[in-house]
């Protein structure tokens, strides 16, 4: 899937048709984007617990097949972030589209 960097869509921010430049957010795992959650091993530890070695029980993982992506689809969703070149705003896709290599130029 090949699309241009800069495009001219419809702005929410200003409610009206604006160039915009079309970047691919990054998709990152659940530790980078919820770093302070319920459950994760970085505020475990801010609050005394999941401290030394081991997984006390508790932090061993499951087989691979329940957590590693196999057996699943081949594609991944789209998610654009169209950065408005009038008012700097950014607003996200609406629905992703699947694509198994996606090329801005
Ligand atoms: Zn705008």
């Amino acid at each position: 899937m090949k699309l241009p960097k800069q495009q001219k869509r419809h702005c929410p921010h200003c409610n009206a048709h604006h160039e915009v430049v079309v970047s691919l957010a990054k998709r990152r795992g659940r530790n980078q984007t919820r770093p302070l959650s319920r459950g994760s091993r970085n505020r475990l530890k801010l609050r005394g617990l999941a401290r030394g070695h081991g997984n006390t029980g508790r932090f061993s993982k499951p087989a691979v097949a329940s957590w590693k992506m196999t057996g699943k689809k081949v594609t991944k969703k789209t998610d654009f972030r169209y950065r408005c070149k009038k008012c700097q705003k950014t607003h996200t896709q609406h629905s992703g589209l699947r694509a198994k290599k996606v090329e801005i130029v």
